[in-house]
């Protein structure tokens, strides 16, 4: 049978590995490509703020483009799912629905109505898994019908199953000619993109990461140039406050599926196929992947991923309400620069390296403020272009020590961690523009400047910048002893997500440091990097001993670092 079909677009706007698309051109007489613009199902699913939106329309946009240069038109309307495909399934005479398999619990659901609605409306769906390397079911059933809770579990599950299905064709203007869009024609304006004003939604800094497939590959073909800066990566050894970033920054697009990780996964195999060493999973990049497919996994069959209450492989701990301390951290106001830099970046931009995601969580949960993690995830929910909801929450259990990381001793500085590898405070000055005249002695710590320093770079801490919020090495000490006594008393639910081996980013960043010598010049490295990043993303690996920039609390370990 030869179908009439609606491709219904979610994430995967993309016109390269999309395998339901290519299903229904090559099942079909005529496709409509739609995207259901469903602001309630989006806002209603996670926190979403005016960057992400952006680049959401702006990806839409790209979308369109490509489409239109295939002859077709890509059909946005508002409205709720339901609503919009139940008019349009009747309006067009549709026979078949297609689109991706998505994980999340709102996807399910919604999926589930669409099902119920197709069925009604005798509609055949067809549906494919493209927005994760593997189907997760299959990873699950591998494995015994539970996810597999650890890294190292996880990959011994992959070895079993083998290599993810290669990517699906590109989808060229040929496949438009064989099977058409009905344009209407002078009707394509309804179907328009809205803009962020249609919306209602202010945005008024500059676009650093353009949404969109084209801009997502352009920024991958740059990475996959640099053969050598691919099969050396380790993500350890990445630093976190160079002033462009020092990884792929290809979070959004995977995240919006811009971009098929799968078709990632496979340029990286061909690359690591003609070398004769490469680095590997945990700290490879093709182990950057292998994580996000490892929280999917653990995520579509965990109860309540997202929360702390009813999370059977979650630590339940009784974390401080402090709204005052918690908006201090949202807002860049906690007095330690690196934090507050950080935080400012992530609101002005969207991204922030992996290294600092690592510091402001440790620091708002575990480290210093004992704030539950699930009031950091919203935050950067929020704010992150690549927000994920299952990504995003593994990582925020991982940081809070509340499940998958052990080593709770380990507590980030937040003056030595961010020093290590920019001790001139070129990304403090860049961020926080009031410290700026500081002499980089003191920038870390500016409280510790005299008056005259203070009055001289023309910012006293107290008045012009804040205090630091809290005696970091009291605090951090409190809450290792709170967290050992939690642990203590939850030792099965610790043990779920724990590895006889533990943690195997630490392990891999531990050889680092043995190979690293102490007299590395980070300074010139910082600057040298700066230098070689070009605005599109072209990156060099450059070391970063991130390992001495934690403490190890001295009645614990017997050691201060
Ligand atoms: P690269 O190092 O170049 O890695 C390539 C890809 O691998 C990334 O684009 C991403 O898709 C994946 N990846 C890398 N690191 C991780 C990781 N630790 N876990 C899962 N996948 C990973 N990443 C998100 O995509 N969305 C989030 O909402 C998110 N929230 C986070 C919250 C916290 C507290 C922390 C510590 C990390 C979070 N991460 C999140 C993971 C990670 O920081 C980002 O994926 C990474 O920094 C994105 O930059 P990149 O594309 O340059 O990564």
């Amino acid at each position: 049978m030869t179908h009439r079909t609606i491709h219904l677009f979610r994430k995967g706007l993309r016109l390269h590995d999309n395998p339901s698309l290519v299903g229904a051109l090559e099942s079909s007489e005529v496709v409509y490509p739609v995207y259901v613009l469903d602001r309630a199902f989006l806002e209603g699913s996670m926190a979403t703020g005016a960057l992400r939106w952006r680049f959401l329309l702006q990806s839409l946009q790209d979308l369109q483009s490509s489409l239109a240069a295939r002859g077709s038109l890509l059909y946005v309307l508002q409205g709720s799912h339901e609503a919009v495909l139940r008019q349009l399934i009747q309006q067009w005479s549709i026979t078949q629905l297609t689109f991706d398999t998505e994980v999340e619990p709102f996807y399910t659901q919604l999926d589930d109505h669409l099902c119920a609605l197709c069925k009604e409306l005798g509609v055949v769906v067809h549906s494919c898994v493209a927005h994760t390397l593997y189907d997760v079911k299959r990873i699950i059933k591998a494995n015994g019908g539970e996810p597999p809770l650890t890294y190292k579990k996880f990959l011994h599950v992959l070895s079993i199953l083998g290599e993810p299905d290669t990517p699906a064709r590109d989808i060229t203007l040929q496949d438009f000619q064989k099977c058409k869009t009905p344009v209407e024609d002078g009707r394509e304006e309804q179907y328009q993109v809205p803009s962020l004003e249609d919306l209602g939604i202010e945005v008024d800094v500059e676009v650093l990461w353009p949404g969109g497939e084209s801009h997502g590959l352009k920024r991958l073909e740059k990475h996959i140039e640099s053969q050598g800066w691919v099969v050396n990566f380790s993500k350890p050894r990445t630093i976190p406050n160079s002033l462009l970033p020092s990884t792929t920054g290809l979070s959004p697009y995977f995240s919006l599926g811009c971009l098929s990780v799968r078709s990632f996964y496979y340029r990286l195999s061909n690359i690591y196929a003609q070398s004769k060493n490469h680095s590997l999973p945990p700290v490879s990049l093709q182990g950057q992947v292998l994580w996000r497919e490892f929280f999917y996994t653990v995520a579509s069959a965990t109860p309540n991923f997202t929360k702390m209450a009813g999370n059977p492989i979650c630590l339940q701990i009784h974390w401080y309400e402090n709204q005052a301390a918690l908006d201090k951290w949202r807002t860049a106001q906690t007095g330690f620069p690196w934090i507050d830099a950080i935080m400012t970046q992530l609101r002005q931009e969207g991204w922030i390296h992996h290294l600092a995601r690592h510091a402001v969580a440790c620091f708002l949960t575990r480290g210093d403020l004992w704030i539950s993690w699930e009031e950091g995830m919203k935050v950067f929910e929020k704010y992150l272009l690549d927000a994920d909801y299952s990504v995003n929450a593994g990582n925020w259990m991982w940081l809070s020590a509340s499940a998958f990381f052990h080593q709770y001793t380990r507590i980030f500085c937040p003056v030595r961690f961010g020093r290590r590898t920019d001790p001139d405070g070129q990304y403090l000055r860049k961020y926080l523009p009031v410290l700026k005249n500081f002499p980089s002695k003191y920038i870390y710590e500016p409280w510790t400047a005299p008056l005259e320093v203070q009055l001289e770079a023309g910012c006293v801490i107290g008045k012009d910048y804040p205090l630091p919020m809290v005696n970091h090495l009291e605090v951090s000490q409190r809450n290792t002893a709170l967290m050992r006594q939690v642990r203590s008393e939850q030792e099965n639910t610790a043990q779920l997500t724990r590895d006889v081996a533990d943690d195997p980013m630490e392990i891999g960043m531990k050889r680092e440091c043995r190979d690293q010598r102490p007299s590395d010049d980070f300074s010139e490295k910082t600057e040298r990097a700066n230098k070689r990043f070009s605005p599109e993303g072209e990156h060099k690996s450059l070391s970063c001993n991130w390992a001495s920039d934690t403490i190890r609390l001295p009645e614990l370990s017997g050691e201060v670092m």
